[in-house]
């Protein structure tokens, strides 16, 4: 279903849903694996109670019991997708994983799932991809019973009801037209269009021109076929957690999912065979959306996943992604050829055959160079050959394996059942949790194995760019491009003595020795420890996970530069680009060794360091000498370049993604129109970054904010190196931070632009008048109602769009409420009428609220709000959010709780009056109008001020 997850939570990734993000991480049936361990194997860390059996209907189940847990979550997994639709309905896997939702024989209403989720606290989604469905919730505890009730039934009697099966399709056709313009998803049909007839050469998400009735195929027919074909218990898997005993939860299981049907059938598989000599030695040229500079070597490689604990293909990734001296990533971007080089593999990408990835980034020197560059690839593979099959590295990766897993932290319920739900598809059920992590031995056969299927036979070669030559168009994706076969001329110059010197990676440092834990005195909120002239220091101990020997080191140089000052928002943009690009080497060792490093920008630099504290002293002394990066002519036109086409490749975005930074745009000062940013790059130099980076470092407000497990010498000495690293004479400025719009009465604000993508975005915002925690706690009562009766009406009903809904969001202090949309099938205007209809029908549905209904939502967004943090990451996040605007009590969370517990019904209506039917509300209307919609017009918002430069906008624009 995918629905999407708004404020800032929607990535590309969790778009690409149905899609991408899984398949990165598939592993083996588990055939090759010496012996299966009896029990679960988990983390040290973990006390959680875990348990596995299968069902007497064949469907095999893992329970998770942690008594600390305040949701309760479900997934099951059906080993049946995209691979086995019909070709007369193709799309029908992932149509029907849609259909499932609208409504089954106990609980017939089509939303009734929806408002359930929402009234007690939960969530759901579900993603299809090439051999498996999953589908997944997460509820309050008290709820699980019933949410168990209604999910199950989904397996057992859906209703798929026929004049539904008519409307969804919109819905999956929405959602192939969102990514119709993807890149990702044009390369991908293109790779399996090569494969002649092998069952991965098809169309996957499905469409209006690929569901539907034709001659021969009713949809509503074939939905039920396959459904009865392949929705049998013996091929699903299920996951559970709650906060309930485990053999509780094993009466759950068994009185929910123990009438699942079993039809025996056999777990569909693919088998045919693809004809290297046809499908490989090819180079494909492809020009994509995007403006990008993109080398993939691509080998297709037999499905290894069986070997998960051997690990062949992480092995050899390791190797040939290393960053170390010496490696092609190191050498070629030393020579100013390439900026990025990421080697992966994913064995069952197409079924029974998988691909083994170096994906790269290309300068303008590299697009001249490709050959060269392949050839080097190519010949530092032959150098592995030779001498890199290496028990050593296997023991640097297992040792970096073995200590996340001692520390693994627990994650959110939802992702976590989910992922153990797919992952019992793949591997015994007793390495669900741990098979990422397991790495049972050294294997040099099965290293072998896949380093004999790298070869040029199997090789794929992309060039992406906007200038290769094309003489063919895809069908159902944007993407032009050409096939040639590569030259035996090329091939014999991979076999060459390599022209650049090329080694293996040198052992890596900076693993942790020690795991000594530092136990602090208990803290209510972090603490300004160190203050004087130069720098301030906060610092929060962990109060959860004090047992963890991690932390979280933040040292942030802020600036004062004017917040008018495009140019310096680009420098500070291309500072930290050449910076991570340069220390590339040392971030990837850092991660290997459990720590992370990373330089981010915004009012100034910010270097943050997390993991391990063992070496972080280590690695913040070698990352604050490289702070000032070396800039010359190249390396700055190349970062120059790199941040142009950043800025234009956001217009090819979801629509509606770009709509949300056009709105976050508007409403905090210190943005700026892309083409003003390109002219402000356009006009640098290097001796203009020169001067740049010292003005910040000698003029700034410097403030660390350390969480975890450190003490105050370790505190004492980051300040030293800190300092050690800035130029003696420094100045201290007052503390800069971007101020947000302060709405006044009346005003409407409107953005209005032309697209080159098809579709339209629109968010109609309208803002509470008065500021505080009162309007934004009724605001986060009454969202989940307003955005599930939104999307039953936009998207189920009327299916205007895939991405739809409501959502609350906080503009410094004050409080918006907003309907969002990308749609294929309405304009701006008419999509904004819409809008306004249904504002005045919402009325009516609020009133029929009862108070129970109320005291339920209520009581959910407080189980929600108040829910203890899972990991570190999630402990530090509002406190964090807290610092960055100064607001040294730390306590905005609890200020909302409090301001929740006293949120009436009366409140929730009035906060909507004064709101979404409030002429004298502030609004703010952003309309985004897709080539398909050229031609008609966008809205007219009376009396509203057309918003054409945001730097003129927010020169005159009032602040909170
Ligand atoms: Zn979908």
């Amino acid at each position: 279903m995918n629905k999407f997850i708004i404020a800032g939570a929607a990535s590309v990734a969790l778009l690409a849903g149905c899609a991408a993000e899984k398949a990165q991480q598939t592993q083996g049936a588990g055939t090759a694996l010496k012996s299966t361990p009896a029990s679960v194997i988990v983390s040290p860390n973990d006390d959680r109670q875990y348990a596995t059996f299968t069902l007497p209907n064949q469907l095999e189940v893992m329970l998770v019991s942690d008594p600390a847990a305040e949701k309760s979550a479900a997934s099951l997994s059906v080993s049946v997708g995209l691979l086995h639709d019909p070709m007369t309905q193709q799309g029908m896997a992932h149509y029907l994983e849609h259909m499932l939702f609208l409504g089954t024989e106990r609980y017939p209403d089509t939303k009734g799932y929806t408002d359930f989720m929402t009234a007690n606290g939960g969530q759901h989604n579900a993603y299809t991809w090439l051999d498996i469905t999953n589908y997944m919730f997460k509820v309050n505890n008290p709820a699980f019973d019933e949410a168990l009730d209604r999910f199950s039934d989904f397996f057992k009697a859906p209703k798929l009801y026929p004049e539904y099966t008519d409307k969804e399709k919109n819905a999956v056709n929405a959602e192939w037209s969102m990514r119709r313009e993807m890149d990702y998803f044009g390369q991908f049909k293109l790779a399996r269009n090569l494969m002649g007839e092998h069952p991965a050469n098809r169309f996957l998400i499905g469409n209006l021109e690929t569901l539907g009735d034709k001659e021969g195929s009713v949809l509503h027919t074939e939905t039920v076929e396959f459904y009865e074909r392949y929705y049998s218990a013996n091929i699903m898997k299920l996951a559970m957690i709650s906060n309930r005993p485990l053999d509780e939860m094993k009466a759950l299981a068994a009185e929910y999912f123990g009438a699942i049907e079993n039809k025996n059938i056999e777990d569909p598989t693919v088998t045919d065979k693809l004809d290297f000599s046809v499908v490989g030695g090819k180079r494909i040229h492809y020009v994509p959306n995007e403006d990008v500079k993109q080398l993939n070597i691509d080998f297709t490689i037999e499905d290894n996943s069986d070997q998960f604990a051997y690990k062949p293909n992480r092995f050899l990734s390791y190797l040939i992604g290393s960053e170390m001296p010496g490696t092609p990533a190191y050498q070629l971007k030393a020579m100013g050829l390439i900026s990025n080089l990421n080697a992966s593999a994913s064995p069952t990408m197409y079924g029974n055959y998988g691909s083994f990835s170096i994906a790269i980034d290309l300068t303008d020197a590299g697009m001249q160079n490709r050959e060269a560059i392949v050839a080097t690839v190519m010949q530092y593979i032959e150098l592995i050959r030779e001498q890199g099959v290496d028990e050593k590295y296997f023991s640097e990766i297992k040792t970096s394996l073995n200590n996340r897993f001692r520390f693994l932290e627990k994650s959110d319920e939802f992702g976590y059942v989910s992922n153990l739900a797919a992952a019992m598809q793949e591997v015994p059920a007793q390495l669900a949790v741990a098979s990422p992590y397991y790495y049972e031995a050294f294997d040099a056969d099965a290293i072998e194995n896949v380093l004999d299927q790298l070869t040029p036979e199997r090789v794929r070669i992309w060039y992406i760019s906007k200038n290769e030559p094309t003489d063919s168009q895809l069908h159902f994706y944007d993407g032009k491009y050409q096939v040639a076969t590569i030259s035996e001329e090329e091939k014999a110059s991979w076999q060459q003595a390599p022209q650049i010197a090329l080694s293996l990676p040198a052992v890596n440092t900076l693993l942790p020795e020690e795991f000594t834990v530092k136990t602090q005195p208990p803290q209510d909120k972090p603490e300004l420890v160190i203050d004087n002239n130069d720098v301030k220091v906060w610092y929060y101990p962990s109060q959860a996970f004090g047992e963890q020997p991690r932390g979280e080191m933040t040292v942030y140089i802020n600036n004062g530069m004017p917040e008018t000052d495009a140019k310096a928002t680009v420098m500070t943009a291309l500072w930290t680009d050449l910076y991570n690009l340069q220390q590339s080497a040392l971030m990837t060792e850092a991660g290997i060794a459990g720590m992370s490093m990373r330089l981010s920008d915004g009012n100034g630099i910010s270097l943050r360091i997390g993991g391990f504290t063992d070496k972080q002293p280590e690695l913040l002394t070698t990352a604050l000498d490289a702070l000032v990066v070396d800039v010359n002519a190249q390396n700055f036109a190349q970062a120059v370049d790199r941040y142009i086409r950043g800025l234009q490749n956001q217009g090819k975005r979801f629509p509606f993604y770009q709509a949300f930074d056009a709105y976050n745009n508007i409403i905090r000062e210190g943005n700026f129109n892309t083409e003003q940013l390109i002219e402000a790059a356009q006009g640098l130099t290097p001796k203009d970054m020169q001067a740049f980076m010292q003005v910040l470092l000698s003029r700034n407000q410097l403030r660390i904010f350390a969480f975890g497990n450190y003490d105050k010498a370790d505190l004492n000495n980051a300040v030293e190196r800190v300092l050690a690293a800035l130029p003696d004479e420094r100045t201290t400025v007052p503390y800069d931070f971007r101020q947000y719009w302060q709405p006044q009465p009346g005003q409407k604000l409107v953005w209005q632009e032309d697209l080159s993508v098809a579709d339209v975005a629109v968010i109609d915002m309208m803002v509470h008048p008065e500021p505080g925690y009162a309007t934004r706690a009724a605001a986060t009562v009454l969202r989940g109602h307003f955005r599930s009766a939104a999307f039953d009406k936009l998207r189920t009903e009327e299916q205007l769009a895939y991405a739809v809904g409501g959502l609350a969001a906080g503009i410094g202090d004050y409080t918006g409420f907003a309907m969002y949309i990308q749609t294929p099938v309405k304009d701006v205007a008419a999509m904004q009428q819409r809008f306004e209809q249904f504002k005045t029908e919402y009325v009516d549905m609020l009133g029929a609220l009862t108070e129970e209904e109320f005291a339920q939502l209520k009581t959910s967004v407080l189980v929600t709000l108040k829910e203890a943090p899972k990991n570190m990451r999630d402990e530090v996040v509002p406190f964090m959010t807290d610092w960055y605007r100064e607001k040294f009590d730390f306590d905005s969370e609890q200020q909302l709780i409090d301001a929740v517990e006293k949120v009436t019904m009366e409140d929730i209506k009035q906060f909507y009056q004064h709101t979404m039917l409030n002429d004298e509300a502030a609004h703010v209307s952003v309309q985004l109008r897709g080539t398909s919609f050229v031609e008609q017009p966008f809205a007219d918002i009376k009396g509203a001020t057309k918003i054409t430069s945001l730097a003129e906008f927010h020169a005159d624009m009032k602040t909170q």
